[in-house]
């Protein structure tokens, strides 16, 4: 079946007993033992719960690969993921990174012994240059956040398995609607559900599916070991927001190309990031590894002066720190989500005080198109009085 019916009919075939077709919230932690040495599969919920399950099994499926696992964040996903490594272990990392990526390597896997390169991930060479003996893993966002950089997948992969290091992508941004990593011949991807995924500004949750027997059975005992799970609610609101990723991804994608197209002929703007434009180095290779593109861009203002005055005007965009909610929001990356990378890092990939991001909803295109030429023109009339 294509993915458009198999995201839908999430979970609506599976509920034997009175056949319900929005699979049941099971708000059990224990499970009752037929008799002494038997388990109906469910023993207790930190291990195994029947709603996380159907969101698991339906990941797993989404993204090609062998087995799937709900987490309480994106943030616990990425713990779960870096529980793989061990003292002295060393990871290659996209240089532009989120924040909070960056925060958990730097401040608390550091604690362990664990060492980061930040590198342009496309760069083969550059990663060959900071290889060591000790390197495990390649942790890979594409596009990245927020400067939307791409990464060649197949051809990352392809050098990883030569080195033996395991290949983990981000693919938060663009869905297993529109990219599948583990198809290009990466082994993990994780994601921050809180995002396309649940797509309703509503439920935080993260998610890592496997590709392989082994890294399967690892991650399945790291994940029960450390029990940052999704509890049964949450599961099935991200299950319940996943049936319409569709839909909304192809509206995010209209409506973002539009507004980027509209940005990048107004004066006041200097440049926008989005591979969907024609002019993006990374347009060509989004194309050949992704079918379609995400509804978040980035753009830089000619003059940093319009950035209060913009976030202050804008009314239908709200002024709020997250990504892929069906709302549009809009984010000032240098003081929210990347606050916690050093301004050295950040003016090297261009996250500077000029730059805004802005993750685009599912309202119709041209009320976006007039709030957000409404608060330029605002900014613009104050910055001429000032
Ligand atoms: N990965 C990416 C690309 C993100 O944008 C985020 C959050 O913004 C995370 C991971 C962390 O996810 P969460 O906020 O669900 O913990």
């Amino acid at each position: 079946m294509k993915i458009e019916s198999r995201l839908a009919q999430i979970g609506s075939v599976q509920e034997p007993v009175t056949g319900a077709v929005s699979y049941p919230i099971y708000q059990s932690t224990a499970f009752r033992h037929p008799r002494l040495g038997e388990s109906t599969g469910f023993d207790y919920a930190r291990t195994k719960s029947p709603t996380r399950t159907v969101l698991e099994q339906a990941a797993a499926e989404l993204e090609s690969g062998d087995a799937g696992f709900a987490c309480s964040s994106g943030m616990a996903a990425l713990q779960t993921i870096f529980a793989l490594f061990k003292q002295g272990d060393h990871l290659i990392v996209s240089l532009d990174l989120y924040g909070g990526t960056y925060r958990l390597l730097e401040r608390i896997m550091s604690r362990f012994g664990v060492t980061v390169s930040y590198v342009d991930t496309n760069d083969i060479q550059e990663m060959a240059n900071v290889a060591r003996p000790e390197t495990r893993a390649i942790l890979i966002e594409t596009p990245t956040n927020p400067l939307m950089m791409i990464t060649d997948l197949a051809a990352v992969c392809n050098w990883a398995k030569e080195q033996g290091y395991l290949t983990i992508v981000d693919n938060t941004l663009l869905t297993p609607y529109y990219q599948r990593p583990l198809e290009l011949g990466a082994d993990i991807v994780i994601h921050s559900a809180t995002k396309y995924l649940g797509g309703h500004n509503d439920v935080l949750a993260g998610l890592i599916v496997t590709k392989g027997e082994a890294l399967s059975q690892e991650m399945a005992i790291l994940h029960n070991s450390i029990g940052a799970v999704l509890g049964p609610q949450d599961s099935w609101l991200l299950m319940r927001g996943m049936k319409t990723l569709a839909l909304r991804m192809e509206r995010h994608q209209y409506n973002a190309t539009r507004l980027a197209e509209y940005l990048l002929a107004h004066d006041a703007i200097e440049e926008v990031y989005y591979p969907a434009l024609k002019h993006h180095p990374g347009h060509e290779v989004q194309n050949r590894q992704s079918s379609g593109n995400t509804g978040i861009f980035s753009f830089r203002l000619k003059d940093a002066r319009y950035v209060e005055p913009v976030l202050r005007h804008i009314r239908l965009i709200a002024f709020a720190e997250s990504l892929g909610g069906v709302e549009s929001l809009m984010t000032y990356p240098a003081v929210q989500t990347h606050a916690d990378i050093p301004e050295e890092i950040r003016r090297r990939v261009g996250v500077d005080d000029r730059l805004l991001r802005f993750s685009v909803g599912i309202e119709h295109v041209e009320d976006l198109i007039a709030d957000l030429a409404h608060a330029l023109e605002e900014a613009r009339l104050e910055i001429a009085a000032q």
